[in-house]
């Protein structure tokens, strides 16, 4: 019988795999992945392991009912015609990608691929971005109505795809690659280490602890929704829309969703200011912004939660939400850093890094994304690390130098006499907030 091929991209799992049901219905199922180097270059190190690591753990699971994995390296628009070619196979099945480089790569693949079809089914998102509109047919441009949109479209129940019944076939491939070295702790690869994360994770107060870093009970599954070793269907599947933490859940859930859609309606905003009336707004340049920036990412400011957060990046090449807001804010109102610089930092160090939704959480914290905190709300690092960090433990585990003192002198360390090792606040967050207001004002009214 004709087989055909299930390119695997963002989709790596078995389970709840709508482009799976599709193949295995008609026929027998060689399953690829391609390396594609365009995609891999902006990846650091910890993103490009977890990668490999979750193609072996996709791997290992198709042993258990055939073959095993199909790899091959290229231009997806060489490799799948040739593959096509040497197995007469009569369709390339995948999940739609959404994103701008995910698009165009799929478009050049159909062009190549000619008379075969590729056919698109199921995505990795609850509600395919693009499908929402707007009363007047626009795409939704704030969070609160696209939300309602959103639930009130719903969503199809989790496809029933099984392995176990699908008749895999293969062809040559090669090895995958040996994993660039890595400093960071990374999280269990594959669709099995997903779904416990989600078991454990299933019944957390969250609403409660959301917010707190010292707690660390966040569901942590950004990172096998990234790499879509769980649908986020199956996540909708198992909450109960009547209980508190359920719903605040889904609304974070949809946030993913709504930059998502964001970023297939302005492809262009993964690097344009979402508001370019911002643009004008004056950063440091040269040499200056290189010594704040490395001082930022090596977590070495001398304020306290912003040091933690971004030793947290580099030690588990993930952050807490709360953080993440943080050391943003940090970046470009008190350093006066361009958000761009940020963004392509946690890009490279993030496992979970996504463009949507990095690309937009940047663009909201530095005040010209959709939906933007006001760009005059400014946040204060040392009465967000006493809020969200109220005994200092979040601190005290990521910058060791601080580990002896007490509360509430962790959250202000030169208070207790300069600890050893730990540097002087590199700026005067007073100071440097007034510029920021000064910089905004001056903006508005020239654009007035
Ligand atoms: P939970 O609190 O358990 O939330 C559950 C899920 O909801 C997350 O896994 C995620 O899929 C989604 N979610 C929650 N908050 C957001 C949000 N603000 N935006 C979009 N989705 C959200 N998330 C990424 O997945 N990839 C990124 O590259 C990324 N970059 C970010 C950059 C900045 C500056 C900021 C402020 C946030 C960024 N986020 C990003 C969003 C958020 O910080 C992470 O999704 C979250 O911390 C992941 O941890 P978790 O799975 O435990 O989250």
């Amino acid at each position: 019988m004709t087989p055909s091929i299930l390119w695997f991209r963002r989709d790596l799992r078995l389970g709840d795999h709508p482009a799976l049901l599709a193949a295995a219905g008609e026929g027998p199922v060689l399953p690829l992945f391609v390396l594609d180097d365009d995609l891999l270059a902006p990846s650091g190190p910890a993103r490009t392991a977890f990668l490999l690591r979750s193609l072996r753990a996709l791997d290992a699971d198709l042993r258990r009912h055939g073959p095993g994995l199909v790899v091959r390296q290229g231009r997806p628009e060489d490799v799948l015609p040739a593959l096509v070619r040497e197995t007469g196979a009569g369709a390339v099945h995948v999940s739609a990608d959404f994103g701008p480089y995910g698009a165009a790569r799929d478009e050049r693949v159909a062009q190549a691929l000619g008379e075969v079809p590729l056919v698109r089914t199921g995505s990795p998102y609850a509600v395919a971005p693009g499908r929402l509109h707007t009363k007047g047919g626009d795409p939704y441009k704030v969070f609160t109505p696209f939300y309602r949109a959103w639930a009130d479209h719903g969503w199809r129940a989790p496809a029933g795809s099984d392995p176990a019944t699908v008749d895999w076939v293969t062809a040559p491939g090669a090895d995958l690659p040996d994993e660039p070295g890595v400093d960071a702790e990374l999280p269990e690869a594959g669709e099995a280490a997903a779904l416990a994360r989600w078991d454990a994770f299933r019944g957390t107060p969250y609403d409660d602890i959301r917010d707190r870093p010292d707690l660390d009970e966040t569901s942590r599954l950004s990172t096998y929704l990234r790499w879509g070793a769980v649908h986020p269907r199956t996540l909708l599947a198992g909450l109960d829309a009547r209980h508190t933490h359920d719903q605040v859940f889904r609304r974070e859930l949809a946030w993913r969703e709504f930059y998502a859609h964001v970023l297939h309606a302005w492809p262009g905003t993964a690097r344009a200011y979402f508001r370019p009336e911002l643009q004008a707004l004056p950063y440091v340049t040269g040499r200056e912004q290189r010594r704040r920036l490395d001082a930022w990412a090596a977590g070495t400011t001398g304020f306290p939660i912003v040091d933690a957060g971004m030793r947290q990046l580099l030690a588990e090449g993930w952050m807490h939400n709360r953080v993440r807001m943080i050391v943003a804010s940090f970046l470009v109102k008190d350093l006066q850093v361009e958000w761009t610089h940020g963004a392509a930092h946690f890009m490279a160090h993030l496992v979970d890094g996504d463009l949507a939704s990095n690309q937009h959480n940047w663009q909201w914290v530095a005040g010209c994304g959709t939906d933007a905190a006001p760009y005059f709300r400014v946040f204060n690092p040392i009465t967000q690390g006493v809020k969200f960090d109220p005994d200092g433990a979040y601190i005290r585990r990521w910058v060791p130098e601080l580990a002896a003192l007490g509360t509430p002198a962790v959250h202000r360390p030169w208070t207790a006499g300069p600890p050893e090792g730990y540097p002087a606040p590199m700026v005067d967050h007073s100071i440097q907030r007034e510029e920021a207001l000064a910089a905004y004002q001056l903006l508005r009214r020239t654009h007035a």
